[in-house]
């Protein structure tokens, strides 16, 4: 071979070499824009979310973290077998910042889709409905409308999408409407403000309000101040969309599956079912009578393996944590036992309140365990719905449940199915026959709404006091810590 054609076949090679690795150069990059930000989440094991505190979102119960969103974007995290770290913003500004930046995959807290924040970043798929309310003080005139706001203290979140809707009406219909914008204070603390006359107004989204407008009896919604918005996860706007696309297919998974409506019914199913007045009367009972009673509750509570705030919550739902109380049927004593049932779980006397708890709480540990090859709560839910109506008439509504395609062993469905009892083409059919059934829906509701305050009373720290006015004088300690969570908290 001489030199030249040596040299040919060189060069030959060389281009073919350099031909392949870019060839392969080509395949990777190809490769790593398809799976992108999906593939990296899945290669490092983590999905790192933003979000706030709020009673909505992210919060810190007595012993776990809650939140319906965090819950959400745990669920996601499972979907996607990785771990969840979330961070939690400092302002609503510097989530959608960390989003626009790349520094979170995504933000899961409560956020609102609006024109502003569609300029930084993409949204997901819409999981709530809401609507903006705006928050008065019960006993002062309730505003009627935007006029109404003219001239007084309304304080809203800076950059929520609460003050760039005010921004939108102040550029549209009122260019006089004024308004202060606080970055230090969370939703909770704006309606606290509220019901002790800091401020005048507050403007709430409708699922935060209805998570909290048990403990604040003193507020209430003038009127809506929105249309209907949506709530929904945010990512980054430019980035790989491959995340936010197997975020869609778990939503729609969710959706399939009757998962999210349950995680809804969860987090606002048993809400706004107590009036106002309702709540007062609990917490004023707190103070006047359940002292007396709660060693004993907490002693029974104790020795059936149950939460005494839930059996206290039976309590007062049956009697308003009165020894003597007596109904119409025969039905008698703090935790409202028929004479069968008394009998069952070995109680003498039936006014003596030590007896009566006693037995209660057995005879709720005994349903419980009737139940037990279904999850918690809706274990707790179903054996409650059975303290109320009878085991019978629950097992008749599940089978109706069955019936109509739904799952027996969820509440949200059973609870459907319960107010049918009352009606002949559904009774007739049944063992157990007629029932009151849309009686036990609003007993579980009421029990879950008690079981919640005295979850909130019974915290350590003390938090927000309602009624500064004195007549009721209740001193109301948070559950939530929604503003004691430090900010970058990591879980793993
Ligand atoms: N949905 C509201 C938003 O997106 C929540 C903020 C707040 O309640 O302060 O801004």
């Amino acid at each position: 071979m001489d030199g030249f054609k040596r040299e040919k076949q060189q060069w030959l090679l060389k281009s073919c070499f350099a031909l392949c690795l870019f060839g392969v150069m080509v395949v990777l990059a190809l490769g790593s824009n398809r799976n992108g930000q999906l593939e990296s989440v899945l290669e490092s094991g983590v999905l790192k979310i933003i979000t706030r505190n709020s009673p909505t979102t992210y919060y810190q119960d007595r012993d776990q973290i809650s939140g319906f969103e965090y819950e959400l974007a745990q669920a996601f995290a499972r979907h996607l077998g990785v771990e969840l770290e979330v961070e939690i913003a400092d302002s609503l500004d510097d989530l959608i910042t960390r989003v626009e930046t790349g520094k979170v995959q995504l933000a899961a807290a409560g956020l609102t889709i609006t024109p502003e924040r569609l300029n930084r970043v993409t949204f997901g798929d819409s999981y709530l409905k809401v609507t903006q309310q705006l928050i008065y003080r019960s006993g002062k005139p309730a505003p009627a409308d935007l006029q109404d706001l003219l001239n007084s203290r309304l304080v809203v979140t800076e950059h929520s999408s609460h003050s760039q809707y005010l921004r939108e009406l102040q550029q549209k219909l009122l260019p006089q409407l004024s308004w202060i914008e606080r970055n230090d204070a969370e939703v909770v603390e704006l309606v606290q403000m509220v019901a002790n006359g800091e401020i005048d107004y507050t403007i709430v989204d409708s699922n935060e309000f209805q998570a909290i407008d048990t403990f604040f009896p003193r507020v209430r919604v003038a009127f809506d101040l929105s249309e209907q918005q949506q709530l929904a996860w945010a990512f980054q706007k430019y980035g790989d969309p491959s995340l936010q696309q197997e975020a869609k297919r778990f939503f729609q998974t969710m959706r399939e599956k009757g998962q999210l409506a349950q995680l809804q019914e969860r987090y606002y199913g048993h809400l706004n079912q107590i009036d106002n007045t309702g709540t007062l009367t609990f917490l004023k009972q707190v103070d006047n009578r359940l002292g007396k009673y709660k060693p004993t509750f907490k002693k029974a509570a104790e020795e059936h393996d149950l939460d005494w705030r839930l059996v206290a919550a039976i309590g007062y739902q049956e009697s308003h944590w009165r020894p003597r109380a007596k109904s119409r049927t025969g039905v008698r004593g703090l935790m409202m036992l028929t004479r069968t049932t008394a009998k069952e779980v070995g109680v003498k006397n039936r006014l003596n309140a030590t007896q009566s708890i006693n037995g209660g709480a057995r005879y709720f540990k005994k349903l419980q365990k009737r139940f037990d090859h279904i999850a918690e709560p809706d274990r707790t839910w179903l054996a409650l719905a059975a303290y109320n109506v009878g085991l019978g008439h629950v097992r008749d509504a599940q089978n109706i449940t069955t019936e109509q395609g739904g799952n027996a062993n969820r509440w949200m469905d059973v609870k459907e199915r319960l107010p049918l009892l009352t009606k002949k083409k559904y009774y007739s059919k049944t063992r157990y026959g007629y029932a009151r059934g849309y009686e036990p829906v609003t007993y579980v509701q009421n029990i879950r709404r008690f079981y919640d305050l005295l979850v909130w009373s019974d915290q350590p720290e003390p938090s927000y006091a309602l009624g500064n006015e004195g007549e009721e004088g209740v001193i109301f300690t948070a559950s939530a810590g929604f503003t004691t969570i430090p900010p970058l908290t990591s879980i793993n």
